[in-house]
């Protein structure tokens, strides 16, 4: 899987996608990032890639002649395989569902705005798709971008060490994951639960599913609540059908 970054601002990546599982990520060849810089598909000697809007206004716009080089090459023949994706505060909120399904892609290109965007026509000539990460608004792409990548790598086979454990995580399966406990065994006159010493698997179990549901009802009662209708739905299907 392979993740394109177009920004005006390259060095905002190399700390992050270097660092901790992504960048072992790119070292074992399972996911590369290829960040290129915007202006420097800019065709005047003063490499001016964003200007003011049309009609007035504050701010400025990346240009859409500059982007669309700078696309052109990292994308010269998009196919099925490829999906790009401008970060927008004005997009569907970007979420874990979402995650999974971009990981299928062989190669995502992030389109990072900056100042008070991107000019329309580039929008509606080359994007796939908006994003958004939340409702309210950043002062570029980059992040978002990053936020994306992240969670988008953590579903390539093999980023996250042990089998499993991405499909065990917070909100797959609709609920909050368990509490969790390291040593030591006591903490400023805490203990942790005797069931996770016991060496009782199924209680365990059975004690960490709990867990989930009622952290989930209280941190999350939204979740809760999709949880419990979808969890109705299944019961009433297994009955019925
Ligand atoms: N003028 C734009 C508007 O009102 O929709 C906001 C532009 S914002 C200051 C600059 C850039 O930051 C955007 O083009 C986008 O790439 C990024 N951005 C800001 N907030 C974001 C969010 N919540 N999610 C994703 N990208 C965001």
């Amino acid at each position: 899987m392979t993740f394109h970054f177009l920004t005006l601002f390259p060095s905002a990546f190399g700390s992050v996608l270097s660092a901790s599982l992504l960048g072992k990520a790119a070292e074992k060849g399972l996911v590369r990032y290829n960040v290129h810089d915007i202006r420097a598909h800019a065709k005047d000697k003063h490499r001016t890639a964003d200007e003011t809007p049309y009609g007035g206004g504050e701010g400025m716009l990346i240009k859409a002649d500059v982007l669309y080089a700078a696309w052109k090459t990292v994308l010269p023949v998009p196919g099925p395989r490829a999906r790009t994706i401008l970060l927008s505060p004005q997009g569907p909120r970007f979420d874990a569902a979402k995650a999974k399904e971009l990981a299928k892609y062989d190669e995502i290109v992030f389109v990072c705005g900056h100042y008070e965007g991107v000019d329309e026509r580039f929008i509606e000539h080359c994007v796939d798709e908006e994003l958004s990460i939340g409702d309210y608004v950043l002062t570029g792409g980059e992040l978002p971008a990053m936020v994306v990548a992240d969670a988008v790598a953590r579903w390539v086979p093999g980023v996250v060490g042990k089998e499993g454990s991405v499909a065990k995580d917070s909100l797959e399966g609709g609920l909050l994951k368990y509490p969790q406990y390291t040593r030591p065994a006591e903490f400023e006159g805490r203990k942790v639960p005797d069931v996770l010493t016991s060496g009782n698997h199924g209680e365990i179990e059975k004690w960490r599913r709990n867990q989930s549901i009622e952290r989930t009802k209280r941190k999350r009662p939204d979740l809760y609540a999709e949880w419990t209708k979808a969890n109705e739905t299944k019961k009433r299907g297994g009955r019925d059908g």
